[in-house]
């Protein structure tokens, strides 16, 4: 078998030297262990967390450990009598071409039902996310206006069709005039901007109060910089804001240009959270996985009837992957990430 071990730690946006491509000793499945070949496996923006030695939620990768991330693939062994050679399951299995862990970890898919690689995306933890997020600490009521930037991702796009089927206004922000039309024709946003078209958080902030004229009552946070800059003096009293991510500060020192990443003072935003009664809402997927099977109990059904629509990214080759979590951090990804394997 083959992974991908973190080599060294970045300083600022990941580089091709911080990943090492190796072939690796196969696992022999002890008691209650299951060994699966990995088709496909996702790439997430909290990677890039991982590849820190910072304390956060969750323990770094050691220098020379396997990457994280989720995978999905057929069991070709198993020492766990609810899982069978030909079966298919997701589990935690790393950037590996497979992966080892005990039946109790691994969550069942089957690929009948929907492609398998919906169950990295929209059918998996980033559509739960969204769905999560949006409903949990947005409290979406009709008529209410959203906001949620990387609209196109499988986050965002989950929370502007949510947010579509309960009534409300939803403005989608993202990158490129593709990525724009996207959100529009496919996720059926009222609007979307780009980001990348201006030149400050005030040009984006105006352009947001044309397209948001009762102003904004969820702010569904998944890039912070200056699309938070921009959005903040346009929160409705009692606005909401989930905060999800921050991808424009995963790299620290920002991923674009200067004027790309202007972030709002700790003053100012403070000030508008006090003065507009805004209610922020942090929260990681990881502890609510006891909310997932309501998730699947509405969504899936939605999905198979093409009511929710989703797009995928689909790079070649356990190799490659290093190159497409890369462009993903810069925006280079339309739809889930993922990398096909088999
Ligand atoms: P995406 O597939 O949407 O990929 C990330 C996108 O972020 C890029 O494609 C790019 O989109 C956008 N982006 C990158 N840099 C910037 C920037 N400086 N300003 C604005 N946008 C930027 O990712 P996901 O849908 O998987 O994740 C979205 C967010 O949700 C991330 O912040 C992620 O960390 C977070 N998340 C949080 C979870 C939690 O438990 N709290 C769980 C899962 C995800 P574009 O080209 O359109 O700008």
């Amino acid at each position: 078998m083959y992974h991908i071990a973190l080599a060294s730690r970045p300083e600022g946006a990941p580089e091709p030297a911080n990943f090492r491509h190796e072939p690796k000793a196969l696992p022999t499945p002890g008691e209650g262990e299951v060994l699966v070949r990995v088709h496909y496996m996702s790439l997430d923006p909290y990677m890039r967390g991982r590849m820190d030695d910072a304390k956060s939620y969750a323990a770094p990768v050691p220098i020379g450990g396997t990457m994280e991330a989720g995978g999905v693939g057929e069991v070709i062994a198993s020492n766990d009598p609810k899982f069978k050679p030909g079966d298919f399951a997701f589990g935690m299995f790393g950037w590996a071409s497979h992966g080892c862990l005990p039946g109790k970890m691994l969550r069942r898919v089957d690929p009948a039902q929907a492609p398998l690689t919906t169950s990295l995306g929209v059918l998996g933890m980033p559509g739960f996310t969204g769905w999560y997020g949006l409903m949990q600490h947005g409290r979406p009521q009709r008529g209410e206006t959203l906001v949620v930037a990387a609209a196109t991702g499988p986050v965002g796009s989950m929370v502007g069709q949510v947010a579509k089927a309960l009534g409300l206004r939803a403005v989608g922000i993202a990158g490129g005039a593709e990525k724009c039309a996207m959100a529009v024709d496919k996720f059926g946003f009222d609007a979307c901007l780009d980001h990348r078209a201006y030149d400050s958080a005030s040009d984006l902030r105006k352009a947001l109060a044309d397209q948001c004229p009762n102003g904004i009552d969820i702010y569904f946070e998944n890039v912070g910089g200056r699309v938070l800059a921009a959005v903040l003096p346009l929160m409705n009293p009692h606005g909401r804001i989930p905060i999800c991510g921050m991808i424009a500060w995963y790299n620290a020192g920002g991923l674009g240009s200067g004027a790309q990443v202007a972030e709002p003072s700790a003053p100012a935003l403070w000030r508008n959270i006090l003065v507009r009664f805004l209610s922020v809402n942090g929260f990681i997927i990881s502890n609510h996985w006891n909310r997932f099977p309501d998730f699947l109990a509405e969504i899936a059904p939605k999905v198979a009837a093409g009511e929710i629509a989703y797009a995928e990214d689909v790079a070649e080759g356990l190799e490659n992957a290093p190159a497409a979590f890369m462009s993903m951090l810069k925006g280079g990804n339309t739809g889930k990430q993922i990398v096909k394997l088999v």
